[in-house]
Formats: structure tokens, sequence, C-alpha cells
């Protein structure tokens, strides 16, 4: 059993993950350079700790540490403690874990599962199978998990190989004076891992494009801007991630007759002047179907009926809106002789009828005195 490590933290060789960390972090935070400045036994202890850390840290570089040492972890790929840079380069990571942010090159590992991004598809709809709600199927072109490598990029018995230049890190430290800068690893791109051998189908990608049929059922009631979300419908996901989620918006067209206004149907429905005047029974069109509605007599033009619950269903649920009709009386245009005559004479009894109180409205509007 190899202890040097363990030792140089102070913990048991059989301490836990949480004390390992722990101990790093209190020496790491008592030596760092930029604490002490010039310290240069200071810069030691913590280039030391963070060495044994690096590996204690590591699950797997832990047990191999254990039973076959440092030769142990060099000869399984790991190159053991670098240079000045490096160190810091991995400080990043551990600061990013033990306080929950990111410290320089705290960002940018990209050796894990990686999540398939999330997909946007614009899907336009009736009005009417909007108020419905209806069932479509759509086809998406999306970059899909290539099955044949995993999503991983290699050909199959070819595992891809832990970057040499950043060591699977996906990032560098230059140092530039006083400077230190992050850049992505030129050599794998900030993937952290070299893949020698492409799979043939993606290419080394991970994912190739796929077309995929999607079933929507789209509720009643749904609206212009409505989204739904299909879950794992988005891109593929690489190296075991999960794939991404598919957002379908909803673009409602406009209907020649109906209006929207929330879970309402505004329309507008014509009447002729005598019907209007007379009073009539009418078939109407709602959503649902004809209903019929009875126009009173003496409706005037703008005039509003409501038939209760002939709406759109709500989507939350609970209930419907309301269908609202607005009266637009017509006034006759092309009038026969007899239907002038007719008019002329009906417009000269309702001036004998009338006649008085329009005079009287004249001169309350323009104050004459008689
Ligand atoms: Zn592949
Ligand atoms: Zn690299």
């Amino acid at each position: 059993m190899n202890t040097e490590y363990y030792e140089i933290l102070g913990v048991p060789p059989d301490a836990s993950a949480e004390e390992i960390k722990k101990a790093y972090r209190k020496r790491a935070m008592a030596c760092h350079p930029d604490r002490n400045p010039g310290d240069h036994e200071a810069e030691e202890k913590f280039k030391q700790a963070t060495e044994a850390y690096e590996v204690l840290g590591d699950l797997e570089k832990r047990k191999i540490y254990d039973r076959y040492g440092l030769e142990g972890l060099r000869s399984s790929g790991y190159s053991g403690p670098g240079n000045f840079e490096d160190i810091f380069a991995n400080f990043g990571d551990i600061f990013g874990d033990l306080f929950g942010f990111a410290a320089g090159g705290g960002q940018g590992r990209h050796r894990g599962p990686v999540a398939g991004s999330d997909l946007r598809y614009d899907l336009s709809i009736s009005f009417m199978e909007a108020v419905h709600g209806v069932e479509k199927n759509i086809e998406i072109t999306k970059r899909d998990t290539c099955w044949t490598c995993e999503g991983n990029g290699a050909r199959p018995g070819h595992a891809p190989a832990t970057c040499p230049t950043c060591r699977g890190r996906g990032q560098v430290i230059r140092a530039q004076g006083l400077f230190r800068m992050t850049t992505t690893c030129p050599e794998c791109r900030g993937a952290g891992e070299i893949i020698k051998e492409p799979c043939s189908d993606c290419h080394g990608e991970g994912l190739v494009a796929k077309k995929k049929k999607v079933a929507l059922k789209i509720p009643a009631g749904v609206d212009t801007g409505a989204r739904m979300r299909l879950r794992g419908e988005g891109e593929g996901g690489r190296k075991g991630g999960p794939a991404g989620d598919l957002y379908v918006i909803l673009h409602v067209e406009t209907h020649e007759f109906f209006q929207r206004n929330d879970n309402d149907i505004l329309f507008d429905l014509p009447v002729s002047f005598t019907q209007a005047t007379l009073g009539d029974r009418l078939e109407i069109p709602t959503i649902h179907g004809a209903a019929s509605l009875n126009i009173p007599k003496g409706t005037q033009s703008g005039q509003r009926f409501t038939l209760s619950g002939e709406g759109v269903p709500s989507l939350r649920g609970g209930g419907k809106g309301d269908t609202i009709i607005t009266v637009q009386v017509r006034t006759p245009q092309h009038l026969t002789k007899r239907q002038k005559e007719l008019l002329k004479e009906f417009a000269a009894i309702e001036q004998d009828k009338e006649g008085a109180k329009e005079e009287g409205l004249l001169k309350k509007i323009f104050h004459i005195s008689s």
C-alpha cells in the first residue's frame, strides 16, 4: 500500500472521499501562492497537496495508486504530477468542485456524458384545430445519437484515448509573466480525448442526422405561442448523455369569420334593417356547429348577444368560454322603385311621430332658445 499522498494530506489511508476533500481544502487555502507571495516553501506544500489530491480525489486514480503506486498510475495512462501549469489547471477544477463555482479552468471538461441540445419546431395549425384539439404527425430532422459507437465517436473496439496534451481536461494553462491564461486545448479542441479510429457512421461526431416522426396530441384550447415540451425528442446525447427535449411552438391561423379573445369566440352577425327592426329567429354558425339565435325587434347595430359556454374549452380545465355575437345592421343599398316608395312613406310617418323629439335634441345640442 502506498501512503505518501495520504501523509501529505494528513489523512489515514482509509479516509473517506469527503475527509480527503476537506483535508485538501484546508491545506490548499493555507498555503495557496496568492496568499503567500514569494514563499517558496508554501508554494511547494501547495503543489504537493494538489498533486496528492489530484490522485486521491479521483476514485479510479486512488484505487490504482493504492495498489500499484505512482508507477501503476503512469502505466495506466496517467502521466503523473506534471509541471506547475498543470497543477493550476487542476486547481481550478478542484476549487470549482469544492466551493461550487468555476475558478479558472473549472469549465470545459467535456469528458463525461454530454446531454443533447433542445430543439425548437414551429407548427402552424388552423383556428378550428386549436379550438377542438388535434393529433398531428410531424417529421423532424435532427442529430441523434450514433448507436454504432454509442455516441462516443470511436470505431467499436477502439475506445477514445485521453488527450496527452491536456490530460483529458480539455483546457491548458499558458503562463505569460504574471498571468495564467486558460485556453481550449489545441490538440483535442476541448474534448479531452482523441479519437484515433473514428466511427465510420458518424465520422467521430457521436451524432448522425436522422429523420424522426413525432406524434403530437395537441389539446383543445391552445392558442398562438403555446409551447409543448416533448421530453427526450431533442438532439441525441453523446457518451451516454441524455437526449435533449423538443419544444413545439404553436401558431394558430386566423379564421374568416371567428375571432378569439382568450376562450371567448367573437363573431360579427350581419342582420338586415328589417330583421333588426321587426325581430327574427336566425341560424348562426358557432365553433360547435349551427345554433339558433333570437334577434328581438328593435335590435340596434353593435348590440351583443352571448351564448354561454359555447366558446373554447379552457386549457387548464374547468369550463368553456362564451360565444359573443355582435349584430351589424346592414343599411340597404340597392332598392327597387317599390321599396323606395315604401321607405319614403315610412319616413313620412316616422317624421310625424319622431319629429318633435328630433327638434328637441337639436335645440339641446346647439343651445337654441325658442
Ligand atoms: Zn458513431
Ligand atoms: Zn486536449
